[in-house]
């Protein structure tokens, strides 16, 4: 069998899927989760921050997803999204939930106790109290907003103090696309 033949007999069996193995350019289960977090985010009307986060149990289930958002019955047109207004009341600072708490009060499962938050930005103090007291053991950020604010200091204090474990995710790739019509190409 010569070259040619070797390399056709070689293509006819890919096409065929005969000699197909794993794909090797597959998510892994970390990088996943936090692209549901960022997938989650991009529902948020915040003009500033779209932040999401993903709650996963031990069996590696996701078992609550939120973003950034006014309350239930608090219109996303009528409430303010700016910051810094002369009245505090103007500002989306006294109303927004953020992320974190929604995916806690949006899970799916009975509690939330041992699982693990992915989120975009490292939490505020807010929302460091309600993943201590949700019984979330650990918490995976991208991103930090500067740790000498007293809100993600405090934070830190008490993740430490409650034994809540916290670190980056380092992304292996810059992006992840979705492509709707991947389904119907010819890689299947
Ligand atoms: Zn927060």
């Amino acid at each position: 069998m010569d070259l040619v033949e070797l390399t056709s007999e070689m293509s006819l069996k890919e096409n065929t899927g005969a000699t197909k193995t794993k794909r090797e350019d597959y998510i892994d289960w970390k990088e996943y989760f936090m692209a549901i977090a960022f997938l989650a985010a991009k529902r948020s009307k915040d003009p500033c921050y779209q932040v999401g986060a993903c709650i996963v149990n031990k069996e590696n289930k996701i078992v609550g997803i939120g973003y950034n958002g006014m309350p239930i019955g608090c219109s996303d047109d009528e409430f303010p999204w700016a910051k810094n207004t002369p009245s505090p009341l103007d500002s989306k600072t006294l109303y927004v939930c953020h992320a974190e708490m929604n995916a806690i009060l949006n899970k799916n499962s009975a509690d939330v106790k041992n699982c693990t938050i992915y989120v975009g930005l490292f939490p505020c103090n807010e929302c460091a109290k309600i993943i201590i007291q949700s019984g979330i053991s650990e918490v995976v950020y991208l991103a930090h907003k500067g740790w000498d604010k007293p809100k993600y200091a405090a934070s830190k204090i008490m993740f430490e103090a409650a034994g809540v474990k916290y670190w980056q995710f380092i992304p292996k790739r810059e992006k992840i696309e979705i492509c709707f019509t991947s389904v119907t190409s010819n890689s299947l």
